[in-house]
């Protein structure tokens, strides 16, 4: 008997249906070490990066001890951004997706409150959110959690590096002794080690990341002069072509100044950094998680909770500080299984912190010769797809299937030109192939959907 097979744990056989459904063969290392003394309600302290598979370890444990007649909040999921919560929230829902009426609400801040107060009211089985919004409904009374059975701290390294420790610990504070605590964490820093103290008991220690091992990630080193700098992305990207990349950046200055200047190689890249509205930040994320930009650059902070797990390239165009935060960049492709590729530029005035990423690595890094780079003739990267921004949402009753059917309408425009379409409350955003970029803008804007028009324009 295989002991990576999911079909050994014991578990619902909900769980092992879905499961099936996603085409998860096998479990990933920490799903083997954390899984059956999980499914035992033991506490669990885990080092583990994003791609682990450690969303599927916590919501596994806490769906198998799911009592969907019973109508409150059984388990809560603390998370520092809301990106993370909606990606937590969207695996959950995929593993429930085999219990019917299963309720997952999140609640992040940066949202409205109303809707998340009538889904409250509708008492949710599982909570997924950031600490200060979480926190604001306990204070208001709308949320309670003084009968779940599973607590979990996503990401808590970086909670406690946005200091969320003192709302954390408030957020505890109203939940029952009783409780299976689960903290996952990337990094495993001294103050990680003291709020498990603080909040769990007796934890099984799981560390599935070694620092010596990444062995899915081709990782290349270019020594490059800073002025340099530029042109040496447009080489690698021409070169590598990635479909989709993720370049960090030490500094929101220098992610809107290169994405600034790429333009000028033809090269159609977008920055994410802390300057952004809410607004600003959903569409770039909307235009980059459809295919309608292909590089995004970003700083660590902004980079959190980003939906990744299709990343071909991530590049440094500078190293970290921090050898941690490096593995942390680089950890971000080559997720589940697919061969990642990380690229890091250098110069001389770098050595030091080169040096620390090896010294933390266990090994030293090859320089690779810029040579080895073909020269680019030529070369332009555009997005397969265009976004269109529609100026309608959920508020109009507006859904994906009406913005679909309108544009499948008359035949000229296939179903599979159209990819993602994402829907807020005022507006959605419709990924359209870019050979009926145009079409589609027509389309939309001068037929009538729902009884009305709506204004459309292209965003990219
Ligand atoms: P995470 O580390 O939770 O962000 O998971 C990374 C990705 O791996 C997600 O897209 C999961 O859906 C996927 N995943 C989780 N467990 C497995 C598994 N056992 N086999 C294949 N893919 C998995």
């Amino acid at each position: 008997m295989k002991l990576n097979l999911f079909s050994t744990l014991p578990v619902r056989h909900e769980l092992l249906k879905s499961i099936a459904a996603l085409n998860y063969e096998t479990m990933t290392d920490i799903q083997v070490q954390a899984l059956p003394h999980l499914l035992k309600n033991r506490d669990i302290l885990a080092q583990a990066r994003t791609g682990s598979g450690k969303t599927a370890v916590f919501a596994i444990g806490l769906l198998n001890k799911l009592n969907i007649q019973s109508y409150f909040t059984q388990a809560i999921i603390i998370c520092p951004t809301r990106e993370l919560s909606d990606q937590v929230a969207t695996e959950i829902r995929k593993l429930a997706s085999t219990i019917p009426n299963t309720k997952v609400l999140t609640l992040c801040g940066g949202k409205p409150m109303g809707p998340q107060l009538a889904s409250l009211r509708r008492d949710p089985h599982i909570v997924v959110g950031t600490p200060g919004r979480i926190l604001k409904h306990l204070k208001i009374k709308t949320l309670k959690l003084n009968k779940i059975e599973t607590l979990v701290l996503d990401e808590a390294d970086r909670m406690l590096d946005m200091g969320f420790y003192d709302d954390i610990l408030k957020i505890i504070e109203v939940t029952p002794v009783s409780r299976q605590t689960l903290l996952f964490s990337a990094t495993y820093p001294e103050s990680i080690k003291q709020v498990s103290k603080k909040v769990q008991r007796d934890p099984l220690d799981i560390r599935v990341e070694s620092s010596h091992d990444i062995p899915e990630i081709n990782e290349i080193l270019f020594e490059v002069e800073k002025s340099h700098r530029i042109e040496m992305i447009y080489k690698i990207i021409a070169h590598y072509e990635p479909e989709s990349s993720l370049i960090f950046c030490n500094t929101k200055q220098l992610c809107q100044q290169l994405a600034t200047e790429l333009k000028q190689y033809n090269i159609h890249a977008l920055a994410l950094h802390g300057d952004l509205e809410q607004f600003e930040r959903d569409q770039v994320l909307t235009q980059f998680s459809s295919k309608a930009c292909s590089v995004l650059i970003a700083t660590d902070v902004a980079a959190r909770g980003l939906d990744v797990t299709a990343l071909s390239a991530v590049i440094n165009f500078e190293l970290s500080y921090d050898p941690e935060l490096h593995i942390h960049r680089i950890g971000r492709t080559g997720r589940a299984g697919a061969k990642g590729l990380a690229i890091s530029l250098f110069s001389n005035t770098e050595r030091r912190r080169l040096e620390a990423i090896e010294e933390y690595q266990g090994a030293q890094i090859k320089i690779t010769s810029t040579d080895t780079l073909s020269r680019p003739i030529d070369f332009k990267l555009y997005p397969p797809m265009v976004l269109l921004f529609v100026n309608g949402g959920k508020k109009e009753k507006l859904r994906a299937g009406d913005l679909l059917g309108a544009l499948t309408a008359s035949d000229s425009i296939i179903a599979s030109q159209v990819g993602k379409i994402t829907l807020f409350d005022k507006f959605a955003y419709v990924a359209i192939d870019q050979k009926v970029g145009k079409l589609a803008l027509d389309i939309l804007s001068n037929n009538n959907i729902k009884g009305r028009k709506f204004r459309v324009r292209r965003l990219n």
